[in-house]
């Protein structure tokens, strides 16, 4: 197993940003007790990767974080929070329970949060959202990310968020496959685990 992985090393494989925004713990499969997102400026940096926020932004945000370290974890507390809430969505929908009210009432506040902070814009005969500041705001690529998890769970994907067949590893993906029979978050990783375990096992037996 290997360690001190970079960024560059965790693959986006979900298929949607916020189930990727989930998948940024590792718990062992891949590296070690690896989490991505330890610190506001490593969010931005994962932000970045999954298209979050543009490089104009992301420097924008970078230096707003060096200038107010205080801030930065206030909204690095909520990126937490949002991580751990969508988990436990996310993980309720792939094992058919039951999503609390609190849970619910919680996903709000931040959409409240999200929603305030947007606004609609008319352009070439459609309407568009647009950031209601013009500065760049510490927590929009969160208010992005709660705007991505409102639109999976409304849309007609919501029924193809699954865990990874692999009982040790803790990914989800959106199964986007055309005969939704995906079951690895990546092939490479924990698919070819399990053939490998076949194969010993079938061995053991004397197959
Ligand atoms: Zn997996």
């Amino acid at each position: 197993m290997e360690t001190n992985a970079t960024l560059a090393d965790l693959n986006l494989i979900a298929d949607n940003v916020c189930v990727d925004f989930v998948n940024t713990v590792e718990r062992g499969v891949r590296y070690q007790h690896q989490d991505w997102i330890g610190s506001y400026d490593a969010f931005l940096l994962w932000s970045r990767k999954a298209g979050l926020i543009d490089s104009d932004e992301f420097t924008c945000l970078k230096t707003q974080s060096s200038a107010n370290r205080r801030k930065a974890s206030r909204v690095f507390e909520k990126v937490l929070r949002l991580r751990a809430l969508l988990r436990g969505i996310f993980a309720a929908i792939s094992s058919g329970s039951t999503i609390s009210t609190t849970t619910i009432k919680e996903l709000n506040e931040f959409l409240t949060e999200a929603h305030l902070a947007r606004k609609l814009e008319w352009v070439d005969q459609r309407a568009v959202w647009r950031w209601r500041a013009d500065s760049v705001a510490m927590e929009r690529p969160l208010w992005t990310l709660v705007m991505a998890a409102a639109d999976l769970l409304t849309g007609g994907n919501v029924e193809c968020v699954r865990k990874c067949a692999n009982p040790q590893c803790s990914w989800m993906f959106v199964d986007t496959s055309k005969n939704k029979r995906r079951r690895w978050c990546e092939m490479e990783v924990c698919g070819n685990q399990a053939k490998a375990r076949g194969h010993y096992a079938r061995y053991r037996a004397g197959a």
